[in-house]
């Protein structure tokens, strides 16, 4: 078993979830790295965490899949104990106007960005129910509070998700956990690669897309010791666009 509290960061491969689990490493948590397909990049992530004198570990697995997430899950805490912090973070898109979208790319943005935070979240509750300490920060979207066209299905996931997100805050503040939402507005990553980002930035206040660390410092933050009057917010990191 770890000495160092454990977080675990879905989607840690790329994008968010890498800056996040940096972020956590260089505050000192034992991260682990989920990942669905980017075997590499999560190997990278972890070697350069190490590098820097952090601890970390990669570990593969579908946030989509309740089996999935529940043997890993058991697997984790039979390992490292009870983890101090959830972010789930995994997410996907499948854009297009709702007149055109296909019920699979509902179901699948559905799966993977709001089923999963059930998934993953559920099978630790109890244990840390039981330490009476512990995190859970669900990285939501500006979308999901104030829907983008084209997004519905997107929207609706992190819609969900913020709802999920003040319940579950409600049902566990007396216990010590809180449960918060960050929502970022566009952040530069590969989901946002391929967004026409002159015709987005006029829109943004701050003038430009944020960066992956700008969301980082807030979970970071989120995790520690300072935040734990801090319950079943959503905390948007957006330029000022919402
Ligand atoms: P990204 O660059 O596309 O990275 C997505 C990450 O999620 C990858 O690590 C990917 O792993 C992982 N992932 C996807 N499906 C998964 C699954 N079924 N199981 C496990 N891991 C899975 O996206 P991002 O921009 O960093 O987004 C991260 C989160 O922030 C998402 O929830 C997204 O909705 C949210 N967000 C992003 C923005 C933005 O502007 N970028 C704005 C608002 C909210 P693999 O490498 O294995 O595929």
């Amino acid at each position: 078993m770890t000495t160092a509290k454990w977080v675990l960061v879905t989607g840690a491969s790329r994008g968010l979830g890498r800056a996040i689990a940096r972020a956590l490493a260089a505050a000192g948590y034992h991260v682990v790295c989920n990942y669905k397909s980017g075997e590499a990049h999560a190997r990278a992530l972890v070697e350069a965490i190490t590098a820097a004198g952090g601890q970390a570990e990669a570990l593969a697995f579908d946030v989509a899949d309740a089996a999935a997430c529940a043997s890993a899950a058991e697997a984790l805490q039979a390992r490292l104990g009870t983890p101090w912090g959830v972010v789930n973070n995994a997410g996907i898109t499948r854009d297009g106007l709702m007149v055109f979208m296909r019920e699979q790319d509902w179901h699948d943005v559905l799966r993977t960005n709001l089923d999963s935070f059930f998934h993953v979240t559920k099978p630790f509750l109890k244990a840390m129910l039981m330490a009476r300490q512990g995190r859970i920060v669900n990285i939501t979207s500006t979308a999901g509070q104030v829907g983008t066209a084209g997004q519905v299905n997107y929207a609706a996931a992190k819609a969900g998700l913020i709802g999920a997100t003040m319940s579950l805050a409600k049902e566990v503040a007396k216990r010590g956990l809180t449960v918060n939402a960050v929502a970022p507005g566009f952040i530069d990553s590969d989901m946002t690669k391929d967004l026409p980002k002159e015709q987005l930035i006029p829109a943004i206040p701050a003038g430009r897309f944020g960066k992956p660390e700008e969301v980082a410092g807030l979970v970071r933050f989120l995790l520690s010791d300072e935040a734990s009057y801090i319950n079943g917010q959503v905390l948007g990191v957006n330029g000022g666009l919402a």
